[in-house]
């Protein structure tokens, strides 16, 4: 065997395009026999072997457990002898025996190697997304002496300038590449030569002279590339770390914290409901305190001016005041204010029971979770130590005068009870002065509160090892000026400045982390305790839930039923037109299962609209004489604000008409109504993006939206879509299946924002496929022209390649956006956050008093999501403690096959820190999906590696929207993979599935746990 020889990636299936490597049976270096099991990899049925009918060493790069390699792709390399044995991670072969899909390495350079080669030096894949490098410097002269573990140049990566190692030895010889020249992953920068006569010293770049262009060259780096390895692995000789006071920690997380000496109940946890996982331990800081204290030198010699009298001898507490406060003169020091209104934290505060000190503290520690610099400090000479304790040092009076700075600890992370008790037993020792040494040591953060004392302004003055020090002054007026002094080699002014300013929200608005303290509705003489504006989805569960807990509820609606878009122009009228299209679509699978005289379909288009329409007005009907029963006052007219507790009703513009958006009125009549409290509901209408001839196009009818589809009077023959989102995809299909020929232009790369990638990219392959629906992403709509029934779309192709599409009718699904001028939302101070309204999880405004639910403050625009929304603000309205939680939020895009989802992808758990696997199944595989001709797409189960909790479930699948039902009370009931494989599912149902998937991803984490250990 000359070359290395690839093992790769069988097909162990007719359907497997991809394998997970579970586990490695064999290590590199071992000698392999023929026949020999090396691997297990998990396909998309099973976990199988891989075996190696070759002899030899086996040999690196090798592909890491866990890592996803297509089909035909090396997974590592057998070698003839043990000498030619590479690590795991050395690069991939230039040549390598029966691997022909293995992309070849760059080619040499054109005036070939110098004599006595010993080495290529190679731009190396110093990120997972590197794909080539810049020559930055040469660290090493032509002709130097390398040694192993010698730096020869930097590379500028696509993320940083970085070194090139080389583990050979040998002489530096050229050909080089330049300085500032690109090298493609794997190609060759310079050489290592045996001699120093070798050495070749003329021609500095490599191909012919050129900057080394190789960019078109390179190869691609395998798709599988793994991440670059966690730098700690667990040792299991050690014994976990304690668990953690007031949250969970994974066993993993547990086992890595003991190792790295990392105290958990300093740690923040990423995980589902703030579970440490073992990425928050590994960006967590060890308990120690900084032991590299450079040697003590004066920063400068004070001078001792001669003072007359007769001094006493200062106490050791005097005197280490003294030294710390002259010490603190060698910090340069700025000082920032703003004001803050204190009330509501005073009285939340007391309303939990716990010390205005604490509550302040508590504060500032979770302000500093969004500028942690506030909590770093200096060290000499020029380091910062960077914290992520934040340990608080509040001065308190002892008995016989003097101040004492008991510190409280771990202000990030303990509950604001356990503070409480903690700060109780530190006053009550520093008033005695019996505070324990760690009780008032190496505080990270100072708060002076002189406003007790009823001073109205004040700076402090920090002390070396802190950064900053928070002054609070007694309020005036403006409320209660906070001054940080801050060390300017730490922090600078604008981030003092906007950590006030975040400090200043959590002190004004503590029910954001404190939890609501009682029921948030303001009391006074109101014409209701609660205005409601708007009736669909998120108002009308909001005032069901109000009325149900016997709160005077109104709830304006400018529609005569409620609804809103959900029922007259979204998801039931869209799922009607979808059942006619379905029936059509399963029909043409009859013949299938041999079922013979139905596949010939006619659409009725009147008498599904008519169906259409009644189901609409029937649930219209029932849902007003529901509101009117549980005692909501429903107020027909359209709301404006007037202040923070008044709104205007204008009912000039009501209309009986339910299905049309109603048009705007011109305020000649109305009523003006007082609220306590208010819930804003509006919903987004369509937005149209500014392109030439859509205005123009929407008033002649040519141009269709989500709300003015419905008036066709027929499906259209060939159609237009602009937009690959939910509606747009939906609508897409349903005309396809009713016989248009239908185009889809999605301006992104992608479909389906929102769905799993791998969800979306097999969705847009399917229905491309289909015989008359054309998907393009990345594409340039540049003007519409026509009237309705004979449409132009002018539009350019990812490749700019213009094209002209001629359709009846052109529906632009390009999102939604609030309307909020008509609001008026400034007199009643409502914020606004780009084109939403600000709301927070348990969906505030800024006003305490007033909430924002659903479509109008962004996020996830579906009906389920608003009504939850409305849900938790009647929760938060009524005083008990619930947020909206997108990370378990779902959603199913009604194609055929269904997208859907819940939780959380793959790639969404990592960008949280979470360490996420995941599992998947084609539906290929599925008996009852052959059965029913409906084996496109797949289901993807996403778990936390260190807990098992299932925390994502992805599908295309014919029947997702009721299979994601389970997949709901998974991730919503924090449920483990050992939860869903012992669950005894019914035979046969495609729920088996889950069972399946569960069992397999459990058996993949074993095996490799046991390869690990
Ligand atoms: C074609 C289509 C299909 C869809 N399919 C789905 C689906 O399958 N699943 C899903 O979950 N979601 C779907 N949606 C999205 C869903 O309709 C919305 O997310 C949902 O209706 C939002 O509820 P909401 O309560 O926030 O607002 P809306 O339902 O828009 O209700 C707001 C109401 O307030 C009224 N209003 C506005 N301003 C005022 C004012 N100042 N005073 C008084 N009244 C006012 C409006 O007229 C409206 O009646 C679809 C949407 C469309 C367009």
């Amino acid at each position: 065997m000359s070359e290395p020889y690839a093992i790769k990636m069988p097909q162990l299936s007719d359907t497997m395009t991809e394998g997970v490597i579970v586990s490695w049976e064999k290590n590199i270096g071992d000698k392999i026999e023929r026949g020999d099991i090396v691997a297990t990899v998990e396909t998309d049925k099973a976990i199988m072997d891989v075996e190696v009918f070759r002899e030899g060493y086996l040999s690196g790069p090798q592909q890491p457990v866990d890592s996803t390699v297509h089909v035909g792709h090396a997974i590592a390399y057998l070698v003839a002898s043990a000498g030619e044995v590479q690590g795991a991670d050395a690069a991939v072969p230039a040549e390598t025996e029966g691997d022909a899909e293995v992309e070849a390495a760059p080619e040499a350079p054109k005036g070939g190697e110098p004599e006595g080669t010993v080495h290529h030096v190679k731009m190396p894949q110093l990120s997972d997304t590197m794909t080539e490098g810049v020559v930055v410097s040469w660290e090493k002269e032509l002709g130097d002496k390398i040694e192993r573990g010698t730096v020869v140049a930097t590379v500028e990566t696509d993320k940083a300038i970085m070194d090139v190692e080389v583990f050979r030895e040998g002489y530096l010889s050229g050909p080089m590449a330049e300085v500032d020249s690109v090298v493609a992953v794997g190609g060759t920068m310079a050489f290592l030569v045996e001699k120093p006569e070798q050495v070749v010293r003329e021609g500095f770049s490599l191909s012919g002279g050129a900057k080394a262009e190789s960019k078109s060259e390179a190869p691609a780096a395998p798709a599988t590339r793994p991440a670059a390895a966690a730098p700690v692995t667990t040792d299991s000789s050690v014994a976990p770390a304690a668990r953690p006071h007031n949250k969970p920690a994974t066993p993993y997380a547990r086992q890595l914290a003991a190792q790295m000496r990392v105290n958990l109940n300093n740690v923040k946890g990423t995980g589902p409901s703030g579970e440490i996982t073992a990425e928050d331990v590994r960006h967590a800081r060890p308990v120690e305190r900084p032991t590299e204290i450079a040697e003590q030198v004066p920063a400068h010699v004070m001078p001792e001016i001669q003072v007359p009298g007769h001094g006493r001898a200062m106490t050791a507490m005097e005197k280490a005041v003294s030294h710390s406060m002259t010490a603190s003169l060698t910090l340069p020091t700025f000082h920032v204010t703003v004001n803050a209104k204190p009330g509501a934290l005073i009285k939340a505060a007391k309303a939990k029971g716990v010390s205005v000190t604490v509550a302040i503290a508590k504060a500032c520690a979770l302000a500093m979770q969004k500028h942690p610099s506030m909590n770093w400090c200096y060290q000499p000479v020029d380091k910062l130590v960077e914290r992520s304790n934040v340990d608080i040092g509040m001065a308190v009076s002892a008995d016989g005068g003097g101040l004492v700075v008991p510190v409280l600890r771990n202000c990030e992370s303990a509950e604001l009870e356990e503070l409480n008790e903690a700060w109780k037993g530190l006053v009550d020792r520093a008033r005695k002065r019996r505070l324990a040494p760690e009780e008032y040591a190496n505080p990270t953060f100072m708060v002076s509160n002189m406003g007790m004392l009823g001073v109205s302004y004040f700076d402090a003055i920090p002390t070396p090892g802190t950064a900053a020090i928070l002054a609070i002054s007694s309020a005036g007026a403006e409320g209660m000026p906070l001054t940080i002094t801050a060390d300017h080699r730490v922090v600078n002014g604008a981030e003092a400045a906007m950590y006030l300013n975040t400090l200043k929200g959590y002190i004004e608005q503590p029910e954001e982390w404190m939890g609501p303290t009682g029921p948030a509705i303001p009391e006074g003489d109101w014409d209701y305790d609660v205005v409601v504006i708007g009736g669909g989805p998120g108002g009308e569960d909001c005032a069901r839930d109000l009325a149900e807990h016997g709160i005077k509820v109104a709830m304006i609606n400018d529609a005569p039923f409620p609804g809103g878009e959900c029922l007259w122009r979204g998801c039931i009228p869209s799922k009607a037109w979808r059942a006619a299209a379905d029936r059509i679509r399963d029909r043409a699978d009859d013949a299938h299962l041999g079922v013979e005289g139905t596949t010939k379909t006619k659409l009725d288009w009147a008498k599904l609209e008519q169906t259409r329409r009644s189901v609409l007005e029937t649930r219209g009907d029932m849902a007003l004489k529901t509101d009117k029963g549980v005692k909501i006052k429903v107020i027909q007219g359209f709301a404006w604000f007037e202040s923070d507790h008044r709104v205007f009703v204008d009912t000039s513009a009501n209309a009986d008409e339910p299905h049309a958006r109603q048009p705007a009125g011109d305020g000649s009549k109305g009523e003006h109504i007082t609220f306590g409290a208010a819930v804003i509901a509006t919903g987004a209408p369509p937005f149209v993006p500014p392109i030439e001839g859509a205005d123009k196009g929407l008033a002649s009818g040519g141009v269709l939206t989500s709300d003015t589809v419905w008036t066709l009077q027929a499906p259209p023959k060939r159609l237009g879509v602009i937009g690959g989102g939910a509606i747009g995809m939906e609508m897409a299909q349903i005309f396809q299946d009713f016989g248009a020929k239908v185009t889809l232009l999605e301006g992104r790369d992608r479909v389906l924002a929102e769905v799993e990638p791998e969800v979306a990219k097999q969705l847009t392959a399917v229905l491309n496929d289909e015989p008359n629906l054309d998907i393009h992403t990345s594409v340039k709509i540049k003007k519409i022209t026509g009237k309705p029934g004979a449409m132009k779309l002018a539009w350019d192709d990812s490749e700019g390649k213009a094209h002209t599409l001629s359709c009846d009718y052109v529906i632009m699904a390009t999102g939604k956006r609030p309307v909020l001028e008509p609001l008026r939302l400034a007199e009643a101070g409502v914020a606004v956050d780009g084109h939403v309204i600000k709301a927070d999880a348990r969906c505030r405004t800024s006003v305490p008093h007033i909430f924002g639910v659903g479509d109008v403050i962004g996020g996830y625009m579906l009906a389920h999501t608003a009504g939850q929304q409305g849900r938790v603000a009647a929760a938060t309205l009524l005083g008990e403690d619930m947020k909206y939680d997108q990370d378990k939020d779902s959603g199913v895009i009604f194609t055929r096959p269904q997208a859907a989802f819940v939780g959380l992808s793959a790639e969404q758990a990592k960008a949280k820190g979470i360490d996420a696997v995941e599992v998947k199944v084609p539906m290929s595989i599925d008996a009852k999906a052959m059965i029913n001709n409906e084996t496109h797409g797949l289901i993807k189960i996403v778990a936390d590696k260190a807990s098992h909790r299932v925390i994502g479930v992805h599908f295309l699948a014919d029947h997702a929207d009721t299979l994601i039902g389970e997949a709901v009370m998974m991730v919503s009931g924090n449920m483990s993979l050992e939860q869903v494989a012992h669950a005894i599912h019914p035979h046969p149902t495609q729920t088996e599935l889950f069972g399946e998937l569960a069992r397999r991803l459990l058996s993949r984490l074993r095996r490799s746990k046991k390869v690990k250990a």
